[in-house]
């Protein structure tokens, strides 16, 4: 059931619909207004509703977190750290009788792996969730907070996560999500297709570099150490 908001008769601004009463005031002027009987019925099953999204939030609040924090500190000790600390304790160990080959083969190359599985999947969730919070966020019209559903403007609750649209029944999330504003100035400073296709080509060189010279930071660490074992020994 979609209900056209209800506007107020004297400011004509839309109405919330939130608590089930035949009168509604208006949040800019104060104005009391009579709700049609259907609009009531609504806003008592949209009060139901609210009640199961209540039963919901700590659920998707602990889902909505993204990765730990410590995630990519992690991961990035892991990737420098494992691989010499691995090929040192495989050189180390004389029963084992590998030969430098072997050891980069079956110890330095894949140590890197916990380090890189970690950074990768920590980085997706991370944008996995952010997309998710984004596309269930609120509208934001002027200082009304609107459904994100049909525009209605929503009755929201103080330090609630979440409101449910009295017209519509959609749930949008209340908190700030930077995406938009980080997207805009991005956008600013693209005014052609041109410029957008540079600027992202560079961005992906970017990433590209960056994997492969972290990979040959590692390598190398990993090949200078066997050197210098090699040379003591
Ligand atoms: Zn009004
Ligand atoms: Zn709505």
């Amino acid at each position: 059931m979609r209900l056209a908001p209800v506007t107020c008769t004297s400011c004509a601004a839309p109405l919330p619909l939130a608590v089930p009463a035949p009168q509604v005031p208006c949040p800019h002027c104060g104005v009391a207004n009579a709700l049609p009987a259907e609009y009531v019925q609504a806003a008592e099953l949209r009060r139901r509703e609210a009640e199961a999204r209540r039963q919901t939030e700590p659920l998707w609040r602990a889902l909505a977190t993204g990765a730990p924090t410590w995630s990519k500190p992690v991961a990035l000790a892991l990737i420098v750290l494992l691989p010499p600390l691995a090929t040192l304790v495989a050189w180390l160990i004389p029963r084992l009788e590998l030969g430098a080959v072997a050891i980069t083969a079956l110890v330095s190359l894949p140590s890197l792996l916990p380090g890189a599985a970690l950074w990768i999947w920590a980085s997706a969730v991370a944008g996995t969730t952010l997309r998710f919070r984004a596309a269930l966020t609120a509208r934001s019209e002027g200082n009304a907070t609107c459904c994100r559903g049909c525009g209605a403007p929503l009755a929201t609750e103080p330090g609630a996560l979440a409101a449910t649209c009295g017209y519509c029944g959609t749930d949008s999330l209340l908190e700030k999500i930077p995406v938009g504003e980080l997207a805009r100035s991005l956008g600013e400073a693209m005014t052609t297709l041109e410029e957008g296709a540079r600027k992202l080509r560079a961005r992906r060189a970017t990433l590209g570099l960056g994997t492969f010279g972290l990979a040959l930071v590692v390598g190398g660490s990993s090949f200078l150490l066997w050197l210098a074992l090699r040379l003591a020994a």
